[in-house]
């Protein structure tokens, strides 16, 4: 078993480094636009608080390369000043001098949060200086950074191997999510896939054929598959490369009794117009952007006898209002089921929001390609690395 901050005893006045991800949205002027992340951290933060840790937070935010005032963290620290009134101090630099004489002025219970890790080129390398800097900060490690559990960095890998170490609630939650989803799913158990990422995603399916009951498949994801069965599918996007996997995961499908929904209509572009298409076929230069309406009562029916289901990949074009109606009508369709619910995603949870329905799913994963990882059944590195008891 991994060692959460639970199993971690007598931390009052320990010096704790605690990696979150806090990797929000900002506007260029500071605003946070989705605190969601933060929101998130904050058990974990109360908690080592509470227990009179000497907090050092620290976090990436974006790609920066080297210094970047519009990435800096001291709109989060202000965040966390106002959540944790009087305790809460902000460090304009990552490591060095300063920071060390910061975190020994700190007194149980405050929280100095650290300028973004990656303004520092060692962080993304994961570079064994780094890693001694952050690691010289402090007696114990946590992570809680979910959403980069899937990357080896300085501040998480690097840091984990050199330190006693825990997890914190978050990631805590989102493995148990997905834990009790893979290990012990409820059926009938529904898969829907979406989005533009094929490449990334083909190779999830697979592992889905051992678990789930029925795939939904639409989105950008769902031409490579209608193009494998020989439909045509104009010029919506298909990776070619994948058409011969997307082949096999289809005969793979019917081999196991796994049933593989594909669009029956869609919504196209036909040059500027917008037009709907009432069977499979896309003729001529039309992309398909969105799933039609048979398609919506189709995977609607699947979804409402569901009692699991996991989503990744929005159904169609979902910023553009257009082609928002299918993936808005599946959400509000999965937050209605009785379907313990899990959604991963960047864009998958941002159509959650979209729709409105984020209260109603029972897991929003804070990670895009770490909720990935766990998908197609693999471990991540940074988890890997923490403490066993
Ligand atoms: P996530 O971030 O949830 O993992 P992806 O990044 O794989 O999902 O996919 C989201 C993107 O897929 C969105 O930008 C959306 O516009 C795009 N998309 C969905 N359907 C289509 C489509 N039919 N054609 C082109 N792009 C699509
Ligand atoms: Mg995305």
């Amino acid at each position: 078993m991994k060692r959460t901050i639970r199993d971690l005893k007598d931390i009052k006045g320990k010096k704790v480094l605690l990696r979150c991800d806090f990797n929000v949205p900002l506007d260029n002027w500071g605003d946070i636009l989705n605190d969601n992340r933060i929101k998130e951290a904050l058990p974990t933060i109360s908690y080592l608080a509470e227990k009179g840790a000497r907090l050092i937070v620290c976090s990436h935010l974006g790609r920066p390369k080297g210094y970047d005032k519009f990435l800096s963290l001291f709109p989060v620290a202000v965040y966390l000043m106002k959540h944790f009134p009087n305790k809460v101090k902000f460090s304009s630099k990552v490591v060095g001098t300063e920071v060390d004489e910061a975190v020994e002025k700190l007194k149980p219970g405050e929280i100095l949060v650290l300028e973004n890790l990656r303004f520092q080129q060692g962080e993304s390398e994961n570079s064994p200086a780094f890693v001694n800097q952050l690691s010289s900060l402090c007696d114990i490690y946590v992570d809680d950074a979910f959403g980069v559990a899937h990357r080896k960095q300085a501040s998480n890998y690097g840091i984990a191997l050199k330190k006693p170490n825990a997890m914190g609630f978050l990631i805590e939650k989102e493995l148990k999510a997905f834990d009790a989803a893979f290990k012990q799913p409820a059926h009938p158990f529904v898969a829907i896939f979406g989005g533009a990422k094929v490449d990334d995603k083909l190779n999830l399916i697979n592992n889905f054929l051992n678990m789930a009951d029925t795939i939904l498949i639409g989105g950008g994801m769902a031409y490579t598959f209608l193009q494998a069965k020989g439909v045509s599918v104009g010029n919506s996007i298909v990776s070619h490369d994948l058409i011969a996997e997307a082949k096999e995961i289809l005969s793979n499908a019917k081999q196991k009794g796994v049933e593989i929904l594909l669009p029956v209509d869609h919504l196209v572009l036909d040059g500027e117009k917008l037009k709907k298409v009432r069977v499979p076929e896309i003729e001529g230069n039309a992309v398909g952007l969105d799933i039609g309406p048979k398609t919506i009562k189709l995977f609607c029916s699947r979804i409402k006898d569901a009692k699991q289901i996991i989503w990744n990949g929005p159904l169609g074009k979902y910023e553009d209002s257009r082609f928002k109606t299918g993936t808005i009508k599946i959400a509000k369709a999965v937050a209605k089921s009785g379907a313990f619910s899990i959604v991963g995603g960047g864009d998958s949870v941002s159509a959650i929001e979209v729709a409105g329905v984020a209260d109603k799913i029972d897991h929003l994963s804070t990670g895009g390609g770490a909720s990935l990882k766990l998908m197609e059944g693999k471990m991540l590195p940074a988890v890997e690395v923490i403490d066993t008891i």
